[in-house]
């Protein structure tokens, strides 16, 4: 009988870990505490909608390798490529400027896409996998790594709002922990390993925006117009201790995000009156963008987020534990990295699974008579594919970390000429 593995969290991570879990025949089981995100209604994690993100390399490459061939298909077909960022500023004749920096000399891009798309597609692939079962409205609330057993809280949609949720005991062979920044399945398993951990919330806040596509009536010929700026750039609006950015999406619009500290943030939201003027005054142009009217009613609507960047090491406990994506190395987005990393991890890992069994394999000539069906033995090279992970992978997610807190200062700082910054301190003085 097939190996079970149990996926905590369906997002963007968890979902491709099913994939790659389920390519290599186990059974995998999801379980996810939210509503299926596909249903009319659900509203996504910390986003008053779906946001968009910028995917790159790390991320396309986990999905080339997912074993099925219309995933990375179906999803770079609603990706706009973003070759470069835009620069918005005020030259010296106080006009507005926007520069254009290439992200690569070959001319290769990055791809805004809708995270909830994204997420969609891989629980529609995931939905007709025979070897997969999804469970929505599911939390974790419990594990025992010794014991393979592991505790879910049933939210039953029907049932009275103040009763107590359903408690159900599943088993596994493995649980893959791809539950998020607050993980429980981190939580659990430090109870189980020695995982050193640390974690720091950034001071900075962030809020969602939105730049509408271009009515209809003010559009010229051809596909870029009803995009109100340029749809092949991630756009910045570089504050120096601060930023404004704007991501296209295929419908014309742009989710934008205000980075900002939260003591600036709790000085807005007393006079919230002066956001507009606030925006005139360290990101040009953007009110001609965004009606004063509408800057003002995301302001109040939507959520103020903190940002936090968590380290931690090893990721997994003896055979029967992990933690993938944000759980085991939540990043703060200015890297546009966070995703990304998460999808990698999942390669990685399954690759590293693949070689230990392999190698196995190959070693023992009695492996058809015993080892694949041996469990003690499946478990021990399990153990020791665990352990390379979390050796190798812990040295390059704490890299991406570092760089995600460096590139702040570039995105919202280093990003403008020499001659503005130069001015901006004087002007200070
Ligand atoms: P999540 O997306 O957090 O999914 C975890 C899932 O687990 C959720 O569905 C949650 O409901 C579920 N869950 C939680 N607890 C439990 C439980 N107890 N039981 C069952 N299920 C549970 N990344 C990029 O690569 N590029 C970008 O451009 C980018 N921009 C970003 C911009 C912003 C403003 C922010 C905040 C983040 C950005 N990121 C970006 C980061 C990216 O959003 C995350 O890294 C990514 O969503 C992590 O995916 P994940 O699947 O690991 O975790």
């Amino acid at each position: 009988m097939a190996e079970k593995i149990v996926i905590i969290g369906a997002g963007p991570v968890g979902s491709l870990a099913a994939l790659y879990a389920s390519q290599r025949g186990y059974l995998v089981e999801v379980y996810e505490l939210r509503p299926d995100l596909r249903d009319p209604g659900t509203v996504p994690l910390n986003f008053t909608k779906s946001i968009n993100l910028a995917l790159s390399e790390r991320g396309i490459n986990a999905m080339r390798y997912a074993g099925n061939e219309e995933l990375l298909d179906h999803v770079m077909a609603s990706t706009i490529p973003m070759r470069g960022r835009m620069i918005h500023s005020v030259g010296p004749d106080g006009k507005l400027t926007q520069q254009s920096q290439d992200y690569d000399a070959q001319g290769r891009a990055i791809f805004a896409i809708d995270r909830a798309g994204l997420n969609s597609r891989l629980l529609d692939i995931l939905d007709r996998d025979p070897n997969v079962k999804l469970f929505f409205n599911h939390k974790l609330t419990g594990a025992d790594f010794h014991a393979r057993k592991a505790w879910i809280e049933v939210r039953d949609k029907t049932s009275p709002p103040n009763s107590r949720p359903k408690e159900i005991e599943i088993s596994f062979d493995l649980m893959i922990g791809a539950d998020g920044a607050h993980s429980a399945v981190r939580y659990h398993l430090m109870k189980f390993a020695r995982v050193n951990y640390a974690q720091e919330y950034v001071d900075t806040l962030w809020c969602e925006f939105r730049i509408e596509p271009r009515p209809r009536s003010e559009r010229s010929l051809g596909p870029s117009a009803k995009f109100r700026i340029s749809p092949n750039h991630l756009h910045i609006w570089p504050g120096k201790d601060f930023m404004f950015i704007a991501i296209p999406s295929d419908d014309g619009s742009f989710t934008c995000t205000l980075f900002l500290p939260s003591q600036q943030v709790a000085e807005l939201e007393k006079n919230p009156e002066q956001l507009p003027a606030f925006f005139d005054q360290h990101f040009p142009g953007v009110t001609q963008l965004i009606p004063a009217k509408e800057l003002l009613a995301s302001f109040k609507s939507n959520p103020h987020l903190p940002l936090i960047s968590l380290k931690c090491s090893p990721y997994h406990y003896e055979s029967s534990g992990v933690i993938i994506g944000d759980a085991a190395h939540a990043m703060v987005p200015f890297y546009g990295q966070g995703m990304n990393a998460g999808m990698e991890d999942v390669r990685i890992l399954f690759s590293i699974l693949d070689k230990h069994s392999q190698m196995n394999e190959s070693n023992d000539p009695t492996a058809e008579l015993s080892v694949a069906k041996d469990a003690a033995a499946l478990s021990m090279q399990r153990a020791q594919a665990l352990a390379e992970y979390s050796a190798v992978r812990s040295i390059d997610a704490h890299t991406i970390n570092e760089l995600a807190l460096q590139n702040y200062v570039e995105m919202r700082s280093s990003v403008l000429s020499k001659r503005y910054r130069l001015r901006k301190f004087l002007e200070e003085f």
